[in-house]
């Protein structure tokens, strides 16, 4: 079933998104030629438990190693912190970061550049944060889940990317993944109707080429197949009836107009 939040359940929420918006916020200063991703996910974990009450929600969920996941370049999402995998000058890192506080869940991705990297992956890491930025856009009540895809796909149209279609956003609240998924294309008006108090992530992944995917043999790494780039920005937002309330964000509502994130003070509690 798909559950509605009150606005005082989404507060909670927000304060752990707050803590992983802090986190991406600290990462280009970490993130550099020669860190393991083990050392960046143990950055990552001991940020997370440095706020009182809070553990990294994808620690042990269906199995998994890490505390945060950590992929490189030409893989896509669910890669797992190794001391033998090493940043370089010119890769592209995806962190994909769960929080779990009091109960209730946030989940954010970004992808960020190594030092300098080609222009082939600068435009791609703007192309899939512009989507991001629509699909939340989209997300308003009375609107469909279909709706979200759809802007995923207008923003991606042209610029020659594929758009990865096996994999999905969702609900998001006690667990990490709730109904109902959010896939990255869509048709306007089609899928669940959205509705204030719904709290999903939203989260298109792009690969430079064609949006073929595999899984490696360790059951987790997602790469492309053919081996291109990929781009993955997550936001876990609640739907209200104003506008899309980004709770993965530092204590402000944040959006997104003409391709450029906005920020603007919170509405009062209350
Ligand atoms: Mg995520
Ligand atoms: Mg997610």
């Amino acid at each position: 079933m798909i559950h509605l939040r009150t606005a005082e359940e989404m507060n909670v929420i927000a304060r752990g998104g707050a803590i992983i918006a802090g986190l991406l916020e600290e990462l280009p200063s970490q993130i550099r030629p020669g860190l393991s991703t083990a050392a960046l996910d143990a950055f990552c974990e001991r940020y997370i438990v440095s706020h009182e009450g809070a553990v990294p929600a994808f620690k042990g969920l269906y199995g998994f190693a890490g505390s945060v996941c950590v992929s490189l370049n030409e893989e896509v999402v669910h890669g797992i912190p190794s001391s033998k995998r090493v940043l370089a000058e010119g890769d592209i890192v995806s962190v994909d970061v769960g929080v779990r506080l009091d109960g209730w869940c946030s989940d954010s991705a970004w992808t960020f550049p190594v030092g300098q990297v080609s222009q082939e992956a600068r435009s791609l890491l703007d192309v899939t944060e512009r989507a991001l930025g629509a699909a939340v856009e989209a997300a308003l009540p009375g609107r469909h889940v279909g709706d979200i895809g759809a802007a995923v796909v207008r923003t991606v149209e042209g610029a020659g990317y594929g758009i990865i279609r096996e994999l999905v956003g969702h609900g998001i609240g006690r667990d990490v993944h709730e109904e109902p998924q959010v896939p990255n294309v869509g048709r306007p008006g089609h899928g669940p109707l959205l509705r204030e108090g719904m709290v999903l992530a939203i989260e298109p992944m792009l690969a430079a080429g064609s949006p073929g995917i595999r899984t490696l043999r360790d059951g987790w790494t997602v790469v492309t197949a053919d081996g291109s780039l990929s781009a993955h920005f997550e936001h876990t937002i609640g739907i209200t009836a104003r506008r899309p309330r980004v709770l993965t964000a530092l204590g402000q509502t944040v959006g997104m107009e003409s391709g450029g994130w906005v920020l603007e003070a919170a509405p009062n509690a209350g």
